[in-house]
C-alpha cells in the first residue's frame, strides 16, 4: 500500500466511539467486516459487538453512517475489506456489482452471502453462485440469510436459533460456523453451494406444511355447508314454507366442525394404513412409497392439528346450546305446553343410555385428542422416547378415532334405518362423514390381527418376501 493510500484510508476511516473501535490488536479470527450498513447489517454488526467481535463496516458513505452500533469501525470498502479474514455482505443482490473492482482485496477472504430474493426463480442461478461468479478469488458462503433484523436486534431468546450455511470450502464454512457458534446461534452445514437456491427459498415459504391440509379444512367445511344448507334451510324452505335461515349460525357450524374434524382425523390415520398394505403387497420395506403419499404422511401432524381444532370449535358450539334463544323458546313452549294439555311424559332408560354414552365418548374421544395434541408439541414430544410417542400418536390415535366414530354412531341411532331422515333421498351429513372412518377402523382391525400384524413386523424389520431364495443365507426369520 502506497503512502497516499493509507493516507486516504485513514481519513475514510470514522469510528463511531473512540474507546470501543474494532482493536487491531485483535487477532484476525475476532475482527469480522459487515459489507452494508443497512437493517441486516446494523442488527448483525450489533450481535456481533455483543459476542465479542470487533467489528469494521465496508460502506459507500463511511463519513455519513451515523446508526452504526457503538463501538464498531466504519470504513471503505477496500480498506474494510482488508481487515478481517471474513466478510458479511448485507447488500441487496441487485447492488453486488460495486465488488468486482475490490476482486483483489477479498482474494482469499470468505465472504458471506446473507441475501434474499422477493420471489422463488427470481434471478436465473443463486445469488450465492452470482457473487461467486464475481468474485471468483474469495470463498463464498451462503448463510444467516434465514434470520431477520429483527430477530437479530432482540437478542438470543427471542430470536431464531437455527440458521443453515452452505459452500464449496470447508474451511471457509467452519469460520461461519464458528461464529455464528458464539452468536449464540446454531448452524447446519448444508453441503455445497448448490444448496444455496435452496437455502434463499426457505424464507419465502408460507407455511409449507399446512397448505395442504388447510386446503382440504377448507374444502370440506365449504363442501359440507352447502350440503347441509341445502338439506336443512333450503329443504325447509322450499317444502314447509319454513324461514330456519338463523340455524346456519350455530346448528349448521357445529354439524360441519364435528364432520370435518372426524374426516380429517381419520385422514390423519388414513395413509399410515395404506403405506402398511403396500408394504404387505410388496413384501418388503425398501421401496419408496409413491410421492403422493409420502407427501401425505409429511402432512399427518397438520391435519391432526386441524382436526383437534375443529373438535373444540364443535365443543364450544355444544356448550351453548342451552343459553341459545332459539333453544331456551322451544324448552319453554314443550313445557307449557305438557301443563296446558296436563299431559304426563314418560322417563325412557334406552334413550336415557344413548345420550350419556354419546356423551360420554363425546368427552373421552375429545379427551385423548386434546392429549395427542399436546403431544404433537415439539416441547413435549422431544420429552418422550420414540416408543412412548409412537404410542400416543398410534395407539391412542386409533382409540381417539375409534370413540369419536362410535360418539358419531350413537348420534345417528336408529336414524339410519328411518326413511324421514333422509331429505330429497340424500343421507344427513354425519351418516357421510362415517365412511372413512369406518373404512380406516376396519383396516386397521385387519392389520391388528396376528397373523397380519407378524408378517408387517418382519418386514418392518427388514425381512424381504422372496429374498429368502435369493440369498439362502438370509433365510433365518428375522422374528421367530
Ligand atoms: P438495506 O436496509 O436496504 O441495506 C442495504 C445496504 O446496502 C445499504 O444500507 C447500503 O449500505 C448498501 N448499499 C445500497 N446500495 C448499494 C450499492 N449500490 N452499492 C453498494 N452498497 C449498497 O437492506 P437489508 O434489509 O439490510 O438487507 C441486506 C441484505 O440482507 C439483502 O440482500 C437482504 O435480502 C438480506 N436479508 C435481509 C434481512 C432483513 O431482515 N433485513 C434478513 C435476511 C436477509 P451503505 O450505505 O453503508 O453502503
Amino acid at each position: 500500500m502506497t503512502g497516499q493510500e493509507r493516507s486516504e484510508e485513514k481519513s475514510e476511516c470514522v469510528s463511531l466511539s473512540p474507546m470501543m473501535e474494532a482493536d487491531p490488536a485483535l487477532p484476525e479470527s475476532e475482527r469480522v467486516c459487515v459489507f452494508g450498513t443497512g437493517d441486516l447489517g446494523h442488527s448483525l454488526g450489533l450481535r456481533l459487538l455483543q459476542a465479542g467481535y470487533g467489528v469494521v463496516f465496508g460502506s459507500r458513505r463511511p463519513h455519513s453512517s451515523s446508526r452504526l452500533p457503538h463501538g464498531a469501525q466504519v470504513l471503505g470498502h477496500a480498506a474494510a475489506a482488508q481487515s478481517a479474514h471474513l466478510i458479511f455482505i448485507a447488500v441487496q443482490r441487485e447492488h453486488y456489482d460495486f465488488l468486482v473492482p475490490l476482486a483483489n482485496q477479498l482474494k482469499g477472504k470468505v465472504l458471506v452471502d446473507l441475501s434474499n430474493n422477493l420471489r422463488k426463480n427470481q434471478y436465473p442461478e443463486a445469488n450465492a453462485e452470482y457473487l461467486q461468479s464475481l468474485v471468483p478469488g474469495a470463498e463464498v458462503v451462503k448463510g444467516f440469510n434465514t434470520l431477520s433484523a429483527w430477530s437479530l436486534q432482540n437478542g438470543p431468546s427471542d430470536a431464531n436459533r437455527q440458521v443453515y450455511i452452505c459452500g464449496e470450502s470447508a474451511e471457509a464454512k467452519e469460520a461461519v460456523i464458528a461464529v455464528a457458534t458464539k452468536l449464540g446461534l446454531s448452524a447446519l452445514d448444508r453441503g455445497s453451494i448448490s444448496v444455496a437456491r435452496e437455502l434463499e427459498d426457505f424464507p419465502l415459504q408460507l407455511f409449507p406444511q399446512w397448505r395442504l391440509p388447510l386446503r382440504i379444512a377448507i374444502g370440506l367445511s365449504a363442501a359440507f355447508f352447502f350440503y347441509l344448507l341445502i338439506r336443512y334451510v333450503i329443504y325447509a324452505y322450499v317444502t314447509q314454507g319454513k324461514d330456519i335461515s338463523f340455524r346456519i349460525m350455530v346448528s349448521l357450524a357445529n354439524q360441519v366442525c364435528p364432520i370435518v374434524s372426524l374426516i380429517m382425523l381419520s385422514l390423519c390415520y388414513l395413509p399410515g394404513v395404506l403405506a402398511s398394505f403396500l408394504q404387505l403387497y410388496r413384501g418388503t420395506k425398501y421401496r419408496r412409497f409413491p410421492n403422493w403419499l409420502d407427501r401425505w404422511m409429511l402432512c399427518r401432524k397438520q391435519l391432526g392439528l386441524l382436526s383437534l381444532g375443529f373438535a373444540f370449535l364443535h365443543v364450544l358450539y355444544t356448550l351453548i346450546i342451552p343459553i341459545r334463544y332459539f333453544v331456551r323458546f322451544k324448552a319453554t313452549e314443550r313445557t307449557v305446553s305438557v301443563i296446558r294439555e296436563n299431559r304426563t311424559t314418560e322417563f325412557d332408560t334406552t334413550t336415557a343410555w344413548r345420550s350419556d354414552s354419546y356423551l360420554s365418548l363425546g368427552i373421552l374421544g375429545f379427551g385423548l385428542y386434546v392429549l395427542l395434541g399436546i403431544t404433537s408439541l415439539p416441547s413435549v414430544s422431544n420429552a418422550l422416547s420414540w416408543r412412548e410417542f409412537s404410542f400416543v400418536q398410534s395407539k391412542l390415535g386409533h382409540l381417539t378415532l375409534l370413540l369419536c366414530t362410535a360418539h358419531t354412531y350413537l348420534y345417528g341411532w336408529n336414524r339410519f334405518l328411518s326413511s324421514s331422515t333422509y331429505k330429497w333421498y340424500t343421507p344427513p351429513g354425519y351418516m357421510l362423514c362415517l365412511v372413512l372412518p369406518s373404512v380406516v377402523l376396519l383396516l386397521k382391525l385387519l392389520l391388528i390381527t396376528p397373523c397380519v400384524d407378524r408378517t408387517i413386523t418382519r418386514i418392518r424389520q427388514g425381512w424381504e418376501r422372496g429374498a429368502d431364495q435369493r440369498n439362502p443365507k438370509d433365510s433365518q426369520p428375522l422374528i421367530p
